[in-house]
């Protein structure tokens, strides 16, 4: 079977201020890498369709929600920002896409619970990974993958989730969201100290922290991602395990310091994939979270998904 890559051109509107590493070419950028390495005609091309708003309003506060709507009627019809942090704006069209991206997620864990597909990845912007109950931050509206995992377990042969996330930065929104709920583990790995320096101290049996000095090369990563997550899937067995893959730890990202490069992307997702192949009929749900700098993102998501494809 395939693997889905659900996508769709509406999240490329999204714009943060100008000159903000959180922009539109990242997606472009992969998507002229995989047609032009061959790779993308070996994806099922699915068209995202967006999450209802009343899906959103179940996991993160109605008032967060009613937030970007209001902002999102007044930028309506002008080419206006509106800051909801420092780091992340909205314009007309960025709830629009924020829908998409959560959708596509969405989409993505039906697919593959229904049987239409045993893996999916999601090239979608803006990312989800910081967006917490109550907040929007570090350029996420609202947290895709969560709201992906919060679906899964609404199929009935689906007891555990398990979310893996190598994104550089620790995923301090999905912590949030499930650090009470014993069905969801979230294993992260990320730079610290560094941004967003909170939550990364919660001491829970489904919570897995695996903090990493700037300057952490490959080798080191791996021997930590092993020390620390094979177990805990172990003892877990999701039914599912989801993916927040962001791509800044690559060595050339501008906005980090480890030194990560494909072959420990490769690495960690050839990982990934055998745990899936032994605790949930190899089933996985990926999606886009960082990454800025274009060439090493085009590349990385490419080894991602070589691996993805083929296991
Ligand atoms: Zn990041």
């Amino acid at each position: 079977m395939p693997l889905d890559y659900i996508s769709h051109p509406q999240c490329l509107l999204h714009l943060n201020h100008s000159r903000h590493p959180e922009r539109p070419e990242r997606i472009t950028a992969i998507t002229e890498y995989l047609a032009a390495s061959g790779l993308q005609q070996e994806f099922r091309q699915i068209l995202a369709t967006p999450i209802s708003i009343e899906r959103v309003k179940k996991l993160h506060q109605p008032a967060l929600i009613t937030q970007l709507q209001d902002e999102s009627e007044k930028l309506s019809g002008t080419d206006k920002r509106y800051m909801l942090d420092p780091d992340t704006g909205m314009c007309a069209h960025s709830l629009n896409a924020a829908l998409l991206a959560a959708g596509a997620v969405q989409q993505g864990v039906e697919r593959v619970l229904n049987g239409q597909s045993i893996r999916a990845f999601c090239a979608v912007r803006p990312p989800g990974h910081h967006a917490e109950e109550a907040t929007s931050m570090g350029f996420c509206l609202i947290n895709n993958v969560a709201l992906g995992a919060i679906r899964a377990l609404e199929y009935a042969e689906v007891n555990r989730v398990a979310i893996l996330d190598f994104d550089v930065h620790h995923c301090n929104g999905t912590v949030d969201l499930f650090k009470n709920h014993s069905d969801i583990m979230v294993c992260s790995s990320f730079q610290h100290p560094y941004y967003p320096n909170r939550l990364f101290s919660i001491k829970k049996d489904n919570i897995v922290n695996t903090p990493l000095q700037a300057g952490t090369p490959g080798p080191q990563f791996r021997v930590a991602i092993e020390r620390d997550w094979i177990p805990a899937i172990q003892a877990f067995k999701p039914d599912l395990i989801m993916v927040s893959a962001g791509f800044d730890a690559h060595k050339d990202d501008p906005l980090a310091d480890l030194l990560l490069t494909e072959e420990d992307f490769t690495w960690v997702s050839q990982l990934i994939v055998s745990l899936a192949n032994t605790y949930c009929n190899g089933r996985i749900v990926s999606s886009l979270e960082g990454g800025y700098t274009l060439d090493a993102l085009a590349r990385s998501v490419a080894a991602h998904l070589a691996v993805l494809k083929d296991n």
